[in-house]
């Protein structure tokens, strides 16, 4: 097994505990993160973002599973992480894996006063936004993925190719 084998079988096992398959009934449910993503308090990445305060933090941190289209985003209001389930079941392990940590740090961030959704700022342009992925993108050349395979992750349905470019740049990812 290589590294990047290895991480990827790790973040298997990772989610092996997580209930993704379970379709959900009617309306949004909310639940503990540390309850429903199991051993996240041990991850690396993630006591890097709350060090000494990882399991309270995820003990506290509240998860929305919602029936919504998208992927996920920490809704200011309340702190709570939005998930869409749809996306938990059937999107690709490690994106999910890496959009968690990209969340985490928001989460952080919020805990610091920082506010997430300042829109004098484009989304690619964001200060909270390239800190956060700068993390991750760290985070995925730890595990051992390629540029290409990163850039793959970067690029979602609501940015556009030249978005991505300044995105791409700001994290000092090469995409082609
Ligand atoms: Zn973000």
């Amino acid at each position: 097994m290589d590294r990047l084998e290895y991480a990827l079988f790790r973040i298997l096992r990772l989610f092996r505990r997580t209930p993704l398959n379970r379709v959900l009934s009617a309306g949004a449910s909310t639940r503990v993160f540390a309850e429903y993503f199991k051993d996240f308090d041990k991850v690396e990445a993630v006591r890097g973002i709350f060090g000494e305060k990882t399991a309270e933090v995820l003990r506290n941190l509240k998860v929305d599973l919602t029936r919504f289209s998208g992927y996920m985003y920490v809704d200011s209001s309340n702190g709570h992480l939005v998930v869409s389930a749809r996306y938990l079941n059937s999107g690709d392990k490690v994106d999910i894996y890496l959009d968690l940590i990209h969340e985490l740090y928001h989460v952080r961030q919020l805990m610091e006063g920082k506010e997430l959704f300042d829109p004098q700022y484009s989304y690619v342009e964001r200060p909270t936004e390239i800190e956060a992925y700068r993390y991750t993108v760290q985070e995925a050349r730890r595990l051992g993925l390629s540029d290409e395979r990163i850039c793959e992750y970067l690029k979602t349905e609501w940015i556009s190719d030249r978005d991505l470019k300044v995105l791409a740049k700001a994290v000092n990812v090469t995409c082609q």
